[in-house]
């Protein structure tokens, strides 16, 4: 028999059933999960931590076309939120140089090397799209953040989200980008589409 694990994202009022088990919260649900015949409706932590399962188990699964997903997904165990003031440019700089690697086809996980421009510019980049964040994407990304223990601030944790997403929930990862590019959202409710099978 084959199984099927789906995730389908914003579904409305729907009640975390992770949250609910565990200590009887009624949180908003904004996936849910199919395994088989069952269903969950989860919040963002919960769908996080069960993916984390999932990867666990079945492996990541990255989609080679996808840059900074392995970029970021190397680095995914390489920081914790800092407990700092607002960081400057060259402390987000120097933590980014840290957590992420090169995502240039030639140099695809080699570790960045600080004070170059190739380093400077990839960075800079990163920098601008996590400032430019839509609403949607930087709610999800804060509550993300928040479960992982990192500091949203700082740049290479938005280059992790967006990995991290690109691994688990490529539809969701896909919808942000295309809500960047100012395109309609293509995903809705039971699309087929970025689903694994
Ligand atoms: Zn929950």
């Amino acid at each position: 028999m084959r199984t099927t694990v789906q995730v389908i994202s914003y579904v409305e009022k729907v009640v975390c059933d992770g949250c609910l088990s565990k200590d009887g919260t009624q949180t908003e649900a904004t996936e849910t999960l199919n395994l088989g015949d069952r269903s969950w409706d989860l919040c963002l932590e919960h769908s996080v931590r069960f993916s984390r399962y999932l990867v666990d188990a079945l492996g990541t699964g990255l989609p080679d076309e996808e840059n900074e997903a392995e970029a970021a997904a190397q680095d995914a165990h390489a920081s914790t939120a800092a407990e700092v003031e607002e960081p400057t440019p060259d402390v987000d700089l120097a933590d980014y140089v840290f957590r992420i690697t090169d995502s240039r086809k030639a140099f695809k996980g080699k570790p960045l090397k600080a004070g170059t421009q190739a380093a400077r510019a990839q960075w800079s980049g990163h920098r601008e799209r996590l400032a430019a964040l839509p609403d949607k994407e930087r709610a999800d990304y804060e509550k993300w953040c928040a479960a992982e223990g990192k500091d949203p601030r700082l740049t290479a944790s938005h280059v992790e989200f967006r990995g991290f997403m690109w691994a688990n929930f490529p539809h969701m990862a896909r919808a942000y980008a295309d809500a960047m590019r100012g395109r309609p959202q293509p995903h809705q409710i039971n699309s087929p589409e970025g689903q694994a099978a």
